[in-house]
């Protein structure tokens, strides 16, 4: 380590470390590109683009991150499993910030606790896969690795890896962060502003009535406020929205890592928060090797069959100085593995006294296909994990500091139960997802308030 000591905050650079060293090691789930030229041509070109996010902001989310770790604020980390390019559109966009925003205030007037707002959007377009191939009628084609690298129909052009699809991934991104930014600035997420937090189509659905009664309830309490005051409080429109994905396909991440004036260090400059995917998590592999030289704060998916001993070497790798805010661990064990798999898992990281932000993602370990040919996951299971979650963290005295969801604001039929007690006849009505099942609009809402139930006891 080469210790620096000018620049704002002296830190130290990794060893051996640039935007290009991953290319040493083994990368998983990446394409064949089929022509080098072409790759190396998008590469420069996406080299030149403007970046998506300011190290500042990145700086920023850092430090609200170490305050979650310290228990003083709460992560809500969600979004489509994979954004498709078609689905770059303002009602969307819109809706799936509504459903974030208005979980976010049953999570801050239930728990007392400033929320971190993170979306899974704005560049959550490449998936990794099981299979490399995908076989259909005795047919066999490269598998479908999300937006960013080739398309979903089944035929041989549409999965042919496709480098321009990368610019195309940053226009997208970048057309996406715009209209969030302008949607926070106009003052989409204005308290003083109550219609913007009606549930809309959910207006007569059985969690309304407790909904309406938070919303009302800060709503005196902002009336209070400014009547002692005796002046209005300004800020209130002042929501930061921050955005990740899985940073997967290298040659994309590498591009957009930057290193920016008066500031030491590379900064992944495509996201704020970028993480690393349960299959990519070898301590060896290429994606920790590129994520551990930049200066965003970053997150590892972590599943059952990771050892205590692994983990340590992760977190090692990742965040050898004990950095505050640098690390979040996201465990996604499964509703029927995480009171096996867990407790071991934070038992080591609290003995080693290492720092670390604890998420649950009650998603990916409870994946299921139903007999009628969905990809399903159950409420039950999820919420089910969940609240294990929170109890295991109580026994193991750590804290679990967040949650990592797949949703949509749209009233989508894709994961089973809920408060409509979605049925697997209910799918087919309203399936959309061409990837991960994701909670409705409604179940959402209705996770966020049993997050909050559950936190009260
Ligand atoms: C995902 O988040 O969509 C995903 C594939 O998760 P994991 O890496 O945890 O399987
Ligand atoms: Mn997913």
């Amino acid at each position: 380590m080469n210790a620096k000591d000018v620049g704002p905050q002296p830190v130290m650079l990794p060893e051996n470390w640039a935007p290009s060293s991953w290319h040493r090691c083994t990368a998983l789930q990446q394409p064949t590109y089929p022509d080098a030229d072409a790759l190396a041509q998008a590469r420069a070109e996406l080299s030149q683009l403007p970046p998506l996010v300011t190290s500042w902001e990145i700086l920023s989310l850092k430090r609200q991150l170490a305050e979650a770790q310290e228990g003083r604020r709460f992560l809500l980390q969600g979004g489509d499993c994979a954004e498709s390019f078609a689905d770059c559109e303002s009602g969307l966009i819109s809706n799936r910030l509504k459903v974030l925003l208005q979980m976010s205030v049953v999570l801050v007037h239930g728990m007392r606790l400033p929320v971190v707002r993170v979306g899974r959007f704005a560049g959550q377009y490449a998936k990794p896969r099981s299979a490399d191939t995908e076989t259909r009628d005795g047919i066999t084609l490269s598998s479908y690795r999300g937006d960013l690298i080739n398309a979903p129909a089944f035929t041989e052009a549409a999965r042919l890896p496709d480098p321009r699809r990368m610019i195309e991934g940053h226009s997208r991104s970048a057309m996406t962060m715009n209209f969030v930014r302008s949607l926070m600035d106009g003052g989409f997420a204005d308290l003083h502003h109550p219609e913007y937090w009606d549930l809309a189509w959910v207006a007569h659905s059985p969690l309304a009535q407790e909904y309406q009664r938070r919303v009302d309830a800060i709503g005196d309490a902002v009336r209070f406020m400014e009547t002692l005051s005796g002046e209005s409080i300004h800020n209130l429109n002042r929501v930061e929205f921050f955005t990740s994905h899985e940073a997967l396909l290298l040659h994309y991440e590498e591009c957009l890592t930057r290193q920016v004036p008066r500031q030491w260090g590379w900064f992944n400059l495509s996201t704020h928060f970028p993480w690393i995917g349960m299959r990519t998590a070898d301590v060896d592999g290429a994606h920790v090797e590129y994520l551990r030289g930049v200066r965003n704060p970053i997150a590892v998916k972590i599943g059952p069959s990771v050892t205590p001993e692994q983990l340590i070497r992760l977190v090692d790798a990742l965040n050898p100085q004990d950095e505050p805010g640098r690390l979040t661990l996201i465990h996604r064990m499964g509703r029927d593995k995480v009171e096996a798999h867990l407790p071991k898992l934070l038992e080591c990281v609290r003995r080693e006294g290492r720092r670390v932000l604890w998420v649950a993602d009650p998603m990916h370990g409870n994946t299921e296909s139903t007999g009628n040919g969905y990809k399903t996951r159950r409420f039950e299971n999820i919420r089910g994990e969940l609240d294990a979650a929170f109890d295991i963290h109580a026994a193991a005295g750590t804290r679990l500091g967040g949650v990592h969801l797949e949703l949509t604001g749209e009233d989508v039929t894709e994961c089973l139960g809920g408060a409509r007690e979605l049925t697997e006849v209910d799918l087919a009505r309203a399936y959309r997802s061409t990837v991960d099942p994701r909670l409705n609009y409604e179940q959402s809402m209705e996770l966020a308030m049993l997050i909050v139930r559950k936190r009260a006891g």
